[in-house]
């Protein structure tokens, strides 16, 4: 039979047979070739590496990756009570990206290199774990934190047994703490307002992690199973 670019399959069909080209032209052998493993008419399937089952785009996207190994801090960072905008300042924390006075430096900028909070050199390891600025806030969780830069690097901040539940509290805790703290130094280094101290801040703080936890339906259940987490939230 002849055949143009335009056919469709069905074109090449006769009845439920193939019905190709029987001429010796090396395409059309090799498609008489790959033919003969394939039964007309059944239904499409999409074959992706050999995968077996039914593939889906984050399948295909997991083999075309690299997929790197999650660092040990990153439970830290993404729980089921982390509010976006808290986890990613914090994650960037966690990878010292912020523009702190001592990043600035090494990029070459003039500037004061100290702390806004307390006037020691400001690095990320000072100002959101060393400065007693930020270490009056995160002693004020319920649930004891390491205050070493190490244990958050490593991921391990809580002391003791602490259950999954209070892991993440902690985690919401650390992050919403590193949120406002961050946002206290811009607001002093662009002189945006009258200074805070860390005693008005965490309030704010509790304030917010009780709005955030009252509205997660998650944290609700685990309250109905556990009251003694409400104690948390004060
Ligand atoms: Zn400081």
């Amino acid at each position: 039979m002849e055949s143009n670019t335009l056919d469709r399959v069905s074109d090449m069909l006769e009845g439920t047979e193939w019905h190709l080209c029987p001429t010796n032209h090396v395409l059309a052998i090799e498609l008489r070739h790959q033919c003969s493993s394939i039964i007309p008419l059944r239904r499409d399937r999409i074959l992706w590496n050999n995968f077996i089952g039914p593939v889906s785009l984050s399948h295909m996207w997991d083999t075309l990756r690299t997929r790197a190994v999650a660092p040990s801090w990153i439970k830290l960072v993404w729980h089921k009570y982390a509010v976006p905008k808290f986890s990613i300042n914090l994650w960037l924390i966690m990878t010292q990206r912020l523009l702190t006075r001592d990043r600035m430096v090494r990029f070459g900028f003039n500037v004061n290199p100290d702390c806004f909070l307390c006037n020691d050199r400001e690095t990320h390891e000072h100002l959101f774990i060393n400065c007693a600025y930020a270490q009056q806030i995160l002693k004020e969780c319920p649930i004891p934190i390491s205050l070493s830069w190490q244990a958050f690097q490593n991921g391990n901040i809580t002391q003791g047994n602490v259950d999954a539940i209070r892991k993440k509290f902690v985690s919401l805790y650390v992050a919403t703490t590193f949120h406002f703290v961050w946002a206290e130094r811009n607001k002093r280094n662009h002189a945006s307002g009258p200074p805070r101290m860390a005693n008005q801040l965490i309030n704010d703080i509790k304030a917010r992690i009780r709005e955030t936890l009252y509205s997660n339906i998650s944290f609700q259940q685990e309250i109905k199973k556990d009251m003694t987490l409400q104690i948390l939230l004060f």
